[in-house]
C-alpha cells in the first residue's frame, strides 16, 4: 500500500545556528539543558538520508511530506530572514532530490516579509517542486487572518496548493495567562502538546473564517493536523454560536467555510475517538494519514491506519489518494 505522510519534520542544525538566541528564548522555545520529551530528537530531526528511511522502511511509509520545525525564518525579520527560509529550502530540495520517490516538500517561509514570502512560495513550488506551505503558529503574534499576510494567502489560492496550518508556542502573554505557574513541566506541556498547540490552531482556523478570508479567498485550502485540532468536536457548537452573526459577516455558515476549504490529518492521533469524531463531521475524502515524525512513531501510526474501521478504498484515499490529490503528489 502506497503511503504518504505529510505533517513530518526536519531541521537543519547549521541553520537554526544562524537564528539569535534571545528571539528564540522570547518565542518560548526551551534552553539546551531543558529536558522533555519532545527536544530529545534533535538527531531524528537533522537527520535527511538513511536513518529517517529506515524508519519509513519499518512502518511501510512509502513518502514524506517534509517541513520545517521551528525555530525558523518566521524569528529573523528583513533580508536575513528571507535568506534563512532560502537555505531552509534549498536544503530540503535537495534532500528531495537525492530521494524523489521518497521526500516531498513544503515550502518554509520568511513570515516578517510576506511579499518576499509569497514570491518564495511561487519559487518552492515552480523551481524546487513543493507541494504547499507548512506554517508554525503565529508570527510575531499575530495569525494568517492579519491583513499583512493577504500576500501568502493570495499566492497559496492562485498555486491551488494548500497551507498547513502547524502549531507554534502560544505567544508570551497567552502562556504567562494560560499555562505558567504548574509544578515541573506541567506549564510547557500543557502550553504545546498536551492542549495548547491545539486549541491555538483550531482557533488560526476559526480566525481565517470569522475574519472572512476564506471568503475573499474561495479556492485557498487549508490542511490542518491532529485529526482535526478538536474542531471535529466543537463543529456543531461553533457553527450553532456563530450562526445569526454568520448571515451578516459572512458568505457562508462557519461550517461549511470549514468543510470547503480544511483538510484534517491523523498526526500524533492514533486512538480511535477522535478518529471517529473526524470522519463523522468531515468525511473520508477529507481525511490525510500523518505522523508527525520524529515526535510521533512511525510504527504506532501505521498499526493505527491498518485498524482503521474503514472499507478497503477508504484506508487508500486516507493512506495515499487524498493527499495525492490535494498536493498533486504524482505531477
Ligand atoms: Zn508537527
Amino acid at each position: 500500500m502506497r503511503i504518504v505522510a505529510l505533517e513530518e519534520h526536519f531541521t537543519v542544525p547549521r541553520i537554526v545556528s544562524g537564528i539569535a538566541r534571545d528571539a528564540i528564548a522570547r518565542r518560548g522555545f526551551p534552553g539546551p539543558g531543558f529536558v522533555w520529551s519532545q527536544t530529545t530528537k534533535r538527531n531524528e530531526l537533522a537527520d535527511l538520508g538513511d536513518a529517517r528511511l529506515a524508519d519509513m522502511d519499518a512502518s511501510g511509509i512509502t513518502a514524506q511530506v517534509l517541513s520545517v520545525a521551528g525555530p525558523g525564518a518566521d524569528l529573523v525579520p528583513g533580508q536575513a530572514g528571507i535568506d534563512l527560509a532560502r537555505a531552509y529550502n534549498d536544503a530540503l530540495a535537495e534532500a528531495c532530490a537525492r530521494h524523489p520517490a521518497r521526500y516531498r516538500g513544503f515550502a518554509h517561509l520568511p513570515m516578517l516579509a510576506p511579499k518576499a514570502a509569497a514570491d518564495e512560495l511561487e519559487h518552492t513550488v515552480k523551481d524546487l517542486g513543493f507541494h504547499g506551505v507548512l506554517v508554525n503558529g503565529a508570527t510575531d503574534g499575530h495569525f494568517l487572518d492579519d491583513a499583512a499576510f493577504e500576500p501568502i494567502l493570495a499566492r497559496a489560492e492562485k498555486l491551488d496548493l494548500p497551507i498547513y496550518l502547524h502549531p507554534g508556542i502560544p505567544t508570551q502573554p497567552v502562556r504567562n495567562a494560560y499555562y505558567d505557574r504548574l509544578p515541573g513541566n506541567f506549564s510547557f506541556t500543557l502550553a504545546l502538546a498536551a492542549w495548547g498547540w491545539h486549541a491555538e490552531t483550531a482557533i488560526h482556523t476559526l480566525r481565517l473564517v470569522l475574519s472572512g478570508a476564506l471568503d475573499r479567498h474561495p479556492g485557498l485550502k487549508i490542511v490542518i493536523g491532529h485529526m482535526g485540532e478538536a474542531l471535529p468536536f466543537m463543529l456543531d457548537r461553533i457553527d450553532e454560536t456563530t450562526a445569526a452573526e454568520a448571515k451578516t459577516h459572512l458568505r457562508r455558515s462557519v461550517r461549511q467555510t470549514i468543510l470547503d476549504h480544511v483538510w484534517i490529518t491523523t498526526s500524533g492521533f492514533f486512538t480511535m475517538v477522535p478518529f471517529l469524531a473526524a470522519l463523522t463531521a468531515f468525511g473520508v475524502d477529507r481525511i490525510l494519514f500523518s505522523v508527525d515524525y520524529p515526535f510521533a512513531s512511525n510504527a504506532r501510526a501505521r498499526v493505527f491506519l491498518d485498524s482503521l474501521p474503514v472499507s478497503p478504498a477508504d484506508r487508500l484515499k486516507i493512506a495515499h489518494g487524498n493527499a495525492d490529490r490535494l498536493l498533486r503528489l504524482a505531477s
